[in-house]
C-alpha cells in the first residue's frame, strides 16, 4: 500500500470551488461574483492600457535579460511602492525609517512577514478581523503561529462595523500581539473604520502595545485615490508605531498571476534595518530563493515614470468608477423592486467587494435558479456586475429575499 494512502482529503478552498461551478455551467446568463477580480462592463478581463503598453517597452528592450533578481528582490520597485503606501514626503520615509522588500504578491507579503514576526521576533499570538479574508488565518498558521483569534469586526444586524466589539476585544489582546489590519476596502464586509474610529484604535494598540500589520490590497481600487485609500497607514506611521504593511499589485493593476507585492516595515531607530534585513533575506532564501521579475519590472517603471504614473491613475479611476456605478445600480433596482430589507449599505460599502447580507441558503439559490455564483456568506464581487447582467442579478436576489 502507498505510504500516501493515510493522507486525508483537505476541504476545498470556497472561493476557487464556486468559480469553478461557475465556469461549469452552461446557462447563458450564467454570472460569477465570487472570485476577486476586476471586470469589465463587457464582464471580460482588463489588461490595463498603461501595462500594456510598458510590456511592450520590455519585450523591445534587447538590454534586459532574466538574470535573477537579489533575494530581496529589484529594488527600485520595493522602494517606489512604499513610497506609494506612505507618500513620499511621509516623515518615516525622509527620515529613512522605512525598509522594503518586493514579495510574491501580497499573499507571499504576509507569509514573509508572519515568518519574521513569529520566528525572529519570537511572536505567537495574531488576531484578524470577523470575519477576514479566508487566508490570513491559514497564513498564520502555516507561519507557525500558536494562537490567533478573531477581533469582532461585522455587525450583521446593522450590517456595518462593530466598532465597541472590536476596540473591546484589541483591549483584551495581550502585548505584542499581531493585529492584522485591512488598510481600505475590508474583505470581505466593504466596511472600513473611519478616520475617528481610526484614531481610537490607534489609541489602543498604542496602550496596548500591540503590533500593526497593514494589508494594502486594493489601494487606489477602492476610492480612486491612492492617498485616499491609505489613510490609516500613513496615521498609524506617522503616530511613531513601529508597523509593517503588505502591498499587493494583483488588483490595482491587473497583475493577478505575476505575484507582484511588497513588504514595508516602519522602524524606529534606522540602525535595526540591516540586521532586519539579513534575516529577512535568509527567510526569503530557505523558502523561495528571490522573487520573479516581470511584474515588479512593469509597476517599478509605472511608480517612477511620472507620465505613466498619472496614466496609471487614470486607470485605477476607470475601475474604482465602474464599481461604483455598479453599487448605485444594484442598490436602485432592488430599492424599486422593494426587495425585503434595507439596501443602502450596498453603496456605503467600499472597494470590490459587497456583503450582501444574503445567507448561505439564499446564495444556493440564487445559483441553482439563477446560475448567479456568490461566496455562501454573501459576499458579492461588484466586478462581475455589468450593465447586461445587473437586471437579471437584482432579481435574483430579490426572488432569493422575498
Ligand atoms: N489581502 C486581501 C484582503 C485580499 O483580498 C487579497 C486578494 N484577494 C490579498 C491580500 C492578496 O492577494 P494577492 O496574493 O493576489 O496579492
Amino acid at each position: 500500500s502507498s505510504r500516501f494512502c493515510e493522507v486525508q482529503q483537505a476541504p476545498p478552498i470556497e472561493v476557487f470551488a464556486v468559480s469553478k461551478a461557475f465556469t461549469d455551467s452552461t446557462s447563458e446568463k450564467k454570472v460569477n461574483l465570487s472570485v476577486g477580480a476586476y471586470r469589465t462592463d463587457e464582464g471580460k478581463p482588463w489588461v490595463l492600457p498603461v501595462v500594456r503598453k510598458v510590456e511592450q517597452e520590455l519585450a523591445a528592450d534587447n538590454t534586459l535579460n532574466h538574470e535573477y533578481l537579489p533575494i530581496l528582490g529589484l529594488e527600485t520597485f520595493a522602494t517606489a511602492a512604499a513610497k506609494m503606501l506612505l507618500g513620499s514626503t511621509h516623515p518615516a520615509i525622509t527620515g529613512g525609517r522605512v525598509t522594503a522588500v518586493q514579495t510574491l504578491s501580497g499573499t507571499g507579503g504576509l507569509r514573509v512577514a508572519a515568518e519574521f514576526l513569529g520566528r525572529v521576533l519570537k511572536y505567537n499570538t495574531a488576531y484578524h478581523s470577523a470575519p477576514t479574508w479566508g487566508n490570513h488565518n491559514l497564513i498564520f498558521k502555516q507561519a507557525g503561529f500558536t494562537n490567533i483569534a478573531p477581533y469582532r469586526y461585522w455587525d450583521g444586524e446593522k450590517r456595518g462595523l462593530n466598532f465597541d466589539g472590536m476596540i473591546e476585544d484589541l483591549s483584551n489582546a495581550p502585548e505584542n500581539s499581531v493585529i492584522i489590519l485591512h488598510a481600505c476596502a475590508h474583505n470581505p464586509t466593504g466596511v472600513d473604520p473611519t478616520q475617528e474610529q481610526w484614531k481610537k484604535i490607534a489609541d489602543v494598540m498604542e496602550k496596548k502595545k500591540l503590533f500593526p500589520l497593514f494589508d494594502s490590497a486594493y489601494q487606489g481600487f477602492a476610492s480612486g485615490d491612492l492617498d485616499n485609500d491609505a489613510w490609516a497607514v500613513r496615521y498609524f506611521a506617522e503616530r511613531g508605531f513601529e508597523m509593517m504593511g503588505t502591498q499587493s499589485f494583483s488588483k490595482n493593476f491587473g497583475l493577478y498571476n505575476e505575484r507582484i507585492g511588497n513588504l514595508m516595515v516602519v522602524v524606529k531607530d534606522t540602525a535595526c534595518i540591516t540586521p532586519m534585513r539579513s534575516q529577512l533575506t535568509l527567510l526569503v532564501r530557505g523558502s523561495y530563493s528571490n522573487p520573479p521579475c516581470h511584474g515588479a519590472r512593469i509597476v517599478s517603471r509605472v511608480l517612477n515614470d511620472p507620465a505613466l504614473f498619472e496614466e496609471w491613475k487614470g486607470c485605477i479611476r476607470t475601475m474604482s468608477g465602474r464599481i461604483i456605478e455598479m453599487r448605485k445600480g444594484l442598490r436602485e433596482r432592488l430599492e424599486k423592486l422593494g426587495t425585503p430589507g434595507t439596501w443602502d449599505h450596498i453603496t456605503a460599502q467600499i472597494g470590490m467587494f459587497s456583503f450582501t447580507g444574503l445567507t448561505a441558503a439564499q446564495a444556493k439559490h440564487i445559483a441553482d435558479k439563477y446560475h448567479i455564483f456568490l461566496l455562501s456568506s454573501g459576499r458579492i464581487n461588484m466586478c462581475g456586475i455589468t450593465t447586461g447582467n445587473i437586471d437579471h442579478v437584482a432579481e435574483a436576489i430579490n426572488d432569493a429575499v422575498c
